[in-house]
């Protein structure tokens, strides 16, 4: 081979080993907000995409360019598999079913062939592949973060002034009296107290998950894996609960012997923050490119005033974790990676199509000041209104002889078809009295009949993947 020939040989493989890329999105968002849904939807748009051309407003499926795509292996193999055949065999079952909510982290891997668009590389190159891994995990665990800049003490004064806040004071009056009967100073067999301690930090933890699920109370001070444990169910490092007694908090520490009741749950609370915390953050901070938070804006507007507050401050946290460069403490511990973030808000499908701008609106001034506190960093923050599997179509109808778009889908419980109007979606904030008089009412349709070997239907889908990874199909 001559000089030149070799060159070039040389430079083509270079490009080459460019040209094939890897992005990596993680999908999140508070249980119920539709995050596997969302991830079994983008497998499955990437998947039709280059037989259905189906994405309009993915700019490598409108120009032809996208080859062929397929699910593989992810490398990380201790992270387990998003069971994707199994979720969309759940959704195109003859009795249509959404698949289980993520409990724990999971991801895929997609393959995607296609065609090389840029003047300069294609004339090296016709082909490439991007290969798109999505990891999808509960957000609860995103709001673990702040606990790593906290102690033992810091935590439990935060949990006492969070509980006897006036909303939660009367329902937390039981828990609180139980943690504070406590002798903290004693000292007994490890085995004994270990199982004392799992007792109490089950009632604690049941009682958390009540809060949630009985009162729309989205609190602060739950170390994540507490409301989700994913794979520590059951572990010791979760036996924990905070001390609430404020004499006790109050005293130097040094007094306590280690093998007091005070020192086990510091140790497992630091356990907890080093094996548990860290390594997520640093799984997830350094390797991640792109990611996706989902709120479902639908129940929130569903709920009223104080669960809107509750859910606002709660996404403010989860998306601290994204404005790094304002916590040294955290620049110091992991170097981040994203520099696109999506927030979108789910299950738009219920809400008629001229009123998602609305929808978009009212989600972009509950997360506006995350949201500039993010893009400040550099990072570049979009949000969308969208949902992964629509379940229903717009239809247009007349009331009282005006106009009016509604929704029309199957109804859950007698299999009809119906049309239904939710009521006005605000596009901004409001008052604590325009909470009250808001009347919206999202009732879910069943899911139709679905195909699977066609695409999912979808509201806005094609946006969100030309965001996330447009920009890779060069
Ligand atoms: P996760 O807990 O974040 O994984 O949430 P899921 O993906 O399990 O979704 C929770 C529930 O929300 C599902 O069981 C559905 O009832 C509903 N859901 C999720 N995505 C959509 C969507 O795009 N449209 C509609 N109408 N409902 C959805």
């Amino acid at each position: 081979m001559d000089l030149i020939n070799k060159f070039k040989s040389k430079s083509s493989e270079l490009i080459n080993r460019g040209l094939n890329r890897n992005v990596r999105i993680a999908v999140t968002g508070l249980s119920g907000a539709g995050k596997t849904a969302f991830t079994t939807s983008l497998i499955n748009q990437l998947l039709h995409a280059p037989m259905e051309k189906h994405l309009t407003f993915l700019s490598v499926n409108v120009q032809n360019r996208m080859l062929a795509s397929k699910l593989s292996q992810h490398e990380e193999l201790h992270i387990p598999a998003f069971d994707y055949n199994n979720a969309l065999a759940h959704l195109t079952s003859d009795i249509p079913q959404w698949p289980d909510s993520t409990r724990n982290i999971s991801q895929a891997q997609i393959k995607c062939r296609f065609k090389v668009g840029h003047r300069w590389a294609k004339r090296l190159q016709s082909d490439s592949t991007v290969t798109v891994e999505v990891v999808d995990y509960p957000g609860e665990w995103l709001l673990d973060l702040p606990l790593l800049a906290m102690d033992y003490r810091d935590w439990s004064k935060a949990c006492i002034k969070y509980l006897n806040s006036a909303r939660r004071q009367q329902y937390s009056e039981d828990i609180q009296s139980k943690i504070k009967s406590f002798d903290y100073k004693a000292v007994q067999d490890d085995v004994a107290l270990s199982k004392e301690l799992k007792e109490i930090a089950n009632v604690y933890r049941s009682s958390l998950m009540t809060y949630r699920n009985e009162y729309n109370d989205y609190g602060l001070a739950l170390p994540g894996r507490f409301i989700l444990p994913g794979s520590l169910k059951e572990a010791p490092t979760l036996d924990f609960f905070p001390v609430l007694n404020e004499d006790v908090l109050s005293l130097n520490w040094d007094q306590f012997e280690q093998q007091s009741t005070l020192k086990v749950l510091e140790k497992r609370f630091n356990y907890y923050k080093e094996n548990v915390i860290k390594p997520f953050f640093e799984e997830y901070f350094t390797k991640v490119d792109r990611q996706i938070v989902l709120i479902d804006t639908c129940s929130v507007l569903e709920s009223g005033y104080e669960t809107y507050q509750d859910l606002k401050d709660t996404v403010e946290k989860l998306l601290e974790g994204f404005s790094y460069g304002r916590s040294n403490w955290l620049k110091r511990l992991f170097s981040p990676s994203i520099d696109k973030l999506m927030i979108a808000a789910t299950k738009v499908d219920l809400v008629p199509p001229d009123q998602h701008s609305a929808m978009e609106s009212f989600m972009q001034k509950m997360v506006a000041q995350a949201k500039n506190n993010v893009g400040y960093e550099g990072v570049e923050v979009e949000t969308m209104a969208i949902s992964a599997v629509a379940t229903s179509e717009p239809v247009a109808t007349e009331h009282e002889g005006v106009k009016l778009l509604c929704v029309k889908g199957i109804e859950e419980k007698t299999g009809e078809s119906v049309i239904h109007y939710p009521g006005r979606v605000p596009d901004k904030g409001l008052s604590r009295q325009e909470w009250k008089e808001l009347k919206l009412d999202f009732t879910p349709f069943a899911i139709p009949e679905l195909s699977k070997d066609e695409a999912l239907p979808h509201i806005r889908m094609d946006k969100v993947i030309e965001f996330l990874i447009g920009d890779k199909f060069i």
